[in-house]
């Protein structure tokens, strides 16, 4: 597979307000939120050319930048209609949308004050994170020596910049080990994430999952949730030791970009993709493809003037 660098793409970037060619969405070198991590960001998927909980994302935006006492200069409902737009002209049918907000470079110093706040909208096709093997057989994850921080430490529930850097040394020390992904325990030992997405263990046929207080609540993992009820599976969301992984029958990460991602191993233990896995992974799907909610006005690519959706 080409690898094509995302500063040397065609099409447009939502910036700060209007539409930009591509590779002239560009920062200054001097930008607070490259130097000091003031920056948050989203993402959201694209199925059949619709934005999925498009809205819920852009409220989440919102809010992480409140963690992080900085304030976007637009509202949550038109950063929405950006995504919308931004989708409809990139004629995206399978994708993401990359929304992300930074401090920029009015002073160079650890405080924030009186940096402007700048927002940048981007999508592009990506049907899929793994491999469709990877999809129907799990991934592997390997337990990292990094944790998730405390709500003291870290503004931890925000999706920021800054916290990633936790996931990118985690992700890449169990690449290099050979695996797909890293769990990572909380500061306090308990099971937290994975690098990217939410963790799930399926127990006699109930799921536990961890309480969301050290790591993003993620929209797909209250989406799983509601959609397990639904079906009438038991859900308990509680401290979890690492040790119970060897109780667990399935486990399964939630998020945006992996959606329902069977893991087939943790460290040297293999799972199964087991029945409950398979019938979520399914459910999420549907739900994700079902009939916009929206009236069919709002249906993004639909009115697209090339035709493609
Ligand atoms: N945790 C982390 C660290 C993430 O990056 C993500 C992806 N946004 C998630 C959890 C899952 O969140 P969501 O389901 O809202 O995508």
């Amino acid at each position: 597979m080409t690898l094509v660098p995302f500063d040397d793409r065609d099409g447009v970037i939502w910036l700060d307000g209007a539409f930009a060619p591509w590779r002239e969405a560009r920062l200054h070198v001097l930008s607070h939120g490259l130097h000091y991590g003031g920056g948050v960001f989203e993402g959201v998927r694209v199925y059949g050319g619709r934005l999925f909980k498009s809205a819920e994302h852009a409220l989440r935006l919102h809010a992480s930048a409140q963690e992080l006492n900085f304030r976007i200069p637009f509202t949550a409902a038109e950063l929405d209609a950006a995504a919308r737009e931004t989708v409809r002209r990139q004629g995206i049918s399978d994708g993401y949308v990359r929304p992300v907000a930074w401090r920029g470079s009015e002073q160079i110093s650890v405080s924030g004050t009186g940096a402007r706040v700048h927002v940048a909208i981007a999508a592009w096709e990506w049907p899929h994170v793994f491999s469709a093997a990877s999809q129907d057989q799990g991934i592997r994850l390997k337990t990292s020596r990094w944790r998730r921080p405390s709500p003291d430490t870290a503004p931890v529930r925000a999706k920021a910049a800054s916290l990633y850097n936790i996931g990118t040394l985690a992700r890449d020390e169990a690449e290099a080990a050979g695996y797909d992904d890293a769990l990572l325990l909380d500061f306090r030992g308990y099971v937290a994430e994975a690098t990217g997405a939410n963790l799930f263990l399926v127990v006699d046929g109930a799921l536990h999952t961890p309480i969301a207080d050290t790591f993003l609540n993620g929209i797909t993992r209250q989406t799983v949730i509601a959609l397990a009820r639904e079906s009438g599976i038991a859900v308990h969301e509680r401290r979890i030791q690492p040790e119970e992984l060897a109780r667990a029958d399935e486990v399964f990460l939630t998020g945006t970009a992996y959606e329902v991602q069977p893991v087939r191993a943790v460290d040297d233990r293999p799972y199964g993709v087991g029945r409950t896995t398979t019938a979520l992974a399914d459910a999420y799907r549907r739900l994700v493809r079902a009939a916009d909610p929206l009236p069919s006005a709002d249906r993004v690519g639909a009115d697209a003037p090339d035709g493609r959706r």
